[in-house]
């Protein structure tokens, strides 16, 4: 074909103008497909029977009704008094052994003194998008007796559809710190919140209502991080809860597990572990798990490095000493040991909590991170098929 004279040709030049629409429409609508597919995927989870009330985040802040951001929140009361508990995943869903985790705490909990409260999705708008041009996989499986459960595979902030455009600069309210412009959709950078701010910031108040209104004792947000940030295998602690996560972190390291402790900075704003305990009376807790999937150096992003963590770039960087936490390529950093260091993390501050302030005490089991190491994470998971279908939710 000769292009200068196809070019010089009205009717040929029309005909390829037509073939290149027709081409974008078709690549626009596969791509359109697969957002589709992420941003309506449900996941399945099987609560335990002491579920004593599922809540919204549009109770503590109605208008939040109707929005991707509103999320359930599930209530464990034994009704013995005692004190109360809140553990929150999923506020980067691109760090969904938080979400994970937190299902695995619904499935198998089991409280026996005072409450807790689990809310699976922190931002459940931003679980319904992939990070924009990462190239990676939409959803992750895990094996179970009953078939693969497949789960959404997330970004960092809220889904640009529910709230966009960003700011040049993102302020943070009421600090008035400036911050990254992409951090405005960030939930752990909104904190305290505001009832009539953004979608994110509405969220993030709504969250910290919550912990007001029900006069949450210890609150613990659940993350992964990325291994060469050096804030990784450890708790950021809030000033009043500091002593009870050095303690944690102390035990578990004698025990199954490495954690640090780290102390919640106070000049860097919108975070949990610093708001939630300014802005409540809670004692606030972060956990970092080790998550090679969104190192910067890694190899392909598929499904396996996610649910495996075996990088032999990060491998490399591991031995030249730029990882905060020991890794190598033969152990890599799989959903068990994640999940289980979150589920361990979580029960002993939930135990510290009870040994520094014993009206505070909650007496509450789910699966740790030894019986995760031996049986896996879909182990201590339920057939939504044969259970009760009062307690199957999809959200
Ligand atoms: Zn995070």
């Amino acid at each position: 074909m000769n292009i200068k004279a196809t070019l010089s040709n009205p009717k040929a030049r029309a005909g390829l103008k037509a073939a290149f629409l027709a081409l974008a429409l078709l690549l626009a609508f596969l791509a359109g497909r697969e957002f589709h597919e992420l941003r309506h995927y449900e996941e399945t989870v099987v609560s335990a029977p002491g579920l004593t009330e599922r809540k919204m985040l549009s109770d503590y802040l109605a208008s939040l009704e109707g929005t991707w951001m509103d999320s359930p929140v599930f209530v464990y009361d034994s009704g013995v008094p005692g004190g109360s508990v809140f553990v929150m995943g999923n506020v980067h869903p691109y760090e969904p052994a938080t979400s994970l985790a937190a299902y695995i705490i619904m499935e198998n909990i089991k409280v026996s003194k005072g409450k807790v409260f689990v809310l699976p999705q922190g931002n459940r708008s931003a679980s319904t998008t992939g990070m924009l041009a990462n190239a990676y996989p939409k959803f992750f499986s895990v094996p179970t007796s009953f078939g693969a459960k497949k789960y959404r595979l997330g970004d960092r902030g809220t889904n640009p559809l529910d709230q966009w455009p960003d700011p040049f600069t993102y302020v943070n309210y009421p600090s008035r710190q400036n911050l990254a412009y992409q951090d405005i959709r960030n939930m752990n950078r909104t904190y305290p919140g505001r009832p009539d701010g953004t979608l994110t910031e509405r969220a993030a108040y709504a969250v910290m209502e919550l912990i007001r209104r029900e006069k949450i004792d210890l609150a613990i947000d659940m993350h992964e991080a990325s291994l060469m940030y050096p804030v990784v295998g450890t708790y950021v602690a809030h000033d009043r809860s500091f002593d009870l996560a050095m303690m944690a972190a102390m035990t578990l390291t004698a025990g199954s597990f490495d954690m640090k402790c780290e102390s919640s900075p106070k000049g860097l704003r919108g975070l949990s572990h610093r708001e939630w305990g300014d802005y409540s009376d809670t004692l606030a807790v972060l956990m970092e798990t080790p998550e090679p999937f969104i190192d910067r150096v890694v190899g392909p992003m598929t499904e396996q490095l996610f649910t495996e963590g075996k990088d032999e770039f990060l491998d490399v960087a591991a031995r030249h000493g730029l990882t905060y936490v020991p890794y190598s390529y033969e152990t890599g950093a799989p959903l068990w040991y994640r999940c289980g260091r979150h589920l361990s993390g979580a029960l002993e501050a939930v135990a510290q909590m009870g040994a520094f302030f014993p009206e505070k005490e909650v007496l509450v089991e789910w699966p740790g991170y030894e019986e995760l190491k031996e049986h896996d994470c879909g182990y201590f998971l339920h057939d939504p098929g044969k259970a009760d279908p009062k307690l199957v939710f999809k959200q």
